[in-house]
């Protein structure tokens, strides 16, 4: 790289950017690198090979303008594809990709409007994002919502409590039980909420209950007591506590005994009490029987697996928040590969908008693909395996599903076999129905339909097509 070429460059790029457009400038003109200016000759250097035929074609005249008028002589440019620079190049956009990851991730964990409310929070261990009006419903967590909703609200009048929400990991929990706490803060005249996980709780245990705790000295042991003091006078002296991954507590009997004390405290005086795990109480291994019966006082809710429609509908969300429009099916596409977990469809989305910005390159169905990295074929979910699964599930033979027999258990079987494919493959309707055994794309949308509606008022349907799903998806 030669200093005259550098110069000339600094001339040269500004005056490019105000004619050539934005996307086009930061995608193929900005990585260009200047490596030598002689007899009037400049010789830049791309990372990108594809783009040197573009830019000739596009811009050949702007180029040489604009050179010309710098140099004050007539003067013309070269392109030449540089390896080197390709991979410096790819390491530079990796690191920067990165950090507008973490970027994205963090600002939407600061984002708040109010700064009192963000005072209140921090003391409550609170997370501004985590609000009802962030949060996406859809069949699979709308109890859990509206039961969330209703104990904000003051609504269940002591019914649900304690409010006891499982479910798999990343699909809300935590997100939900913050969301009850934004809204007592707010709503809730001074009323006081602690958010805390259970680890959390189990190390400012630890912490009070060492003070002095190898030395028994009176003056040690007086300490450790007002440290114990201050422990408790912590979580009971509020009004709503709210425990996050309790299934922590397993086998952990001293944090158990403090629980118990604090639950039974609290919940004499009226006080409310949440709590999640990833499983209901009493599948929680090492949990003392008197806790599991008392978590299953008030209200347990699942949190179930999220279908197809709302996680685009969370896509979108993210999608409208952050400016990054994404098309309908490039929604669908991403919503059908992160089929287990809200948080992996959050970060592919962190990952797609960071990209775009980095390269200025629009989200398109391929573009995404590439950034995501899509195996076409590690981890797809077939229709054969749906097929081969749906029917051990019910005890018929495949070909009994794909044939034409009308009875109940068989076409039954058949349907949820359209409603799981439709969930978890990227198939069309189309395609669906050739591969289940030849049906017209009217019969397959409306299997899809009649067993979505089922699921939402019969609760065994429910559960029996998300088991499928569960199995299916490990
Ligand atoms: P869990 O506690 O169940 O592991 P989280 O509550 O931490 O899951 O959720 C993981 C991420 O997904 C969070 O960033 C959360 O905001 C987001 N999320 C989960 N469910 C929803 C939803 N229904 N609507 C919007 N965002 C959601
Ligand atoms: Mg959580």
């Amino acid at each position: 790289m030669t200093d005259n070429a550098c110069e000339i460059w600094e001339k040269v790029l500004p005056v490019l950017e105000k004619i050539i457009p934005k996307a086009s400038f930061t995608t193929w003109i900005k990585p260009l690198q200047p490596f030598s200016f002689e007899n009037g000759k400049l010789v830049l250097h791309t990372p990108l090979a594809f783009t040197i035929h573009t830019i000739k074609m596009s811009y050949k005249d702007i180029f040489n303008t604009a050179l010309t008028e710098a140099a004050g002589f007539p003067a013309v440019f070269e392109i030449i594809y540089s390896k080197e620079l390709e991979i410096q190049y790819e390491k530079e956009n990796k690191k920067k990709v990165k950090l507008i990851e973490k970027d994205l991730e963090k600002k939407r964990l600061n984002e708040g409007k109010y700064d009192g409310l963000k005072q209140m929070n921090s003391e409550s261990g609170l997370n501004l994002k985590y609000t009802f009006q962030n949060f996406v419903t859809g069949s699979y967590n709308k109890l859990a919502y509206g039961a969330a909703l209703a104990v904000a609200e003051g609504k269940s009048k002591g019914k649900y409590n304690p409010l006891f929400i499982y479910g798999g990991s990343g699909l809300g929990k935590t997100h939900l039980m913050q969301a009850i706490g934004h809204y007592i803060i707010f709503n809730g005249h001074g009323k006081k909420v602690r958010y805390v996980t259970t680890e959390e709780f189990l190390n400012d245990l630890i912490a009070s209950l060492k003070m002095g705790m190898d030395k028994s000295d009176f003056s040690e042991s007086k300490t450790r007591n007002k440290k114990m003091a201050e422990f408790r006078d912590k979580y009971r002296n509020i009004d709503v506590l709210l425990i996050d991954d309790i299934q922590f507590a397993a086998g952990k009997e001293r944090t158990q005994q403090e629980i118990f004390n604090i639950f039974d405290t609290l919940h004499t005086a009226g006080k409310q009490i949440v709590l999640t795990s990833d499983r209901p109480p009493s599948e929680i291994p090492n949990l003392s029987d008197r806790l599991k019966t008392r978590f299953e006082w008030g209200l347990t809710v699942d949190i179930g697996i999220p279908d197809l429609e709302t996680r685009m509908a969370i896509l979108k969300k993210l999608s409208e928040d952050d400016g990054l429009p994404l098309s309908m099916d490039v929604i669908e596409f991403v919503a059908k590969i992160y089929n287990k977990n809200i948080r992996e469809l959050e970060g592919a989305f962190n990952k797609i908008s960071a990209n775009c910005s980095v390269f200025g390159i629009t989200p398109d169905k391929e573009t995404v693909k590439k950034i995501i990295k899509v195996d076409e074929n590690s981890n797809v979910i077939t229709v054969g395996n749906i097929l081969d699964e749906v029917a051990s599930f019910y005890n018929i033979p495949v070909s009994e599903i794909l044939g034409t027999s009308r009875t109940q258990q068989i076409a039954h079987a058949r349907k949820v076999a359209v409603y799981v494919a439709r969930e978890l493959t990227d198939e069309t309707w189309e395609s669906l129905g050739n591969q289940i055994g030849g049906r017209k794309h009217t019969t397959m949308m409306v299997a899809y339909d009649g067993i979505k509606d089922g699921m939402k008022i019969d609760k065994n349907l429910a559960e029996e097509v998300n088991t499928l799903i569960k199995k299916l998806n490990r």
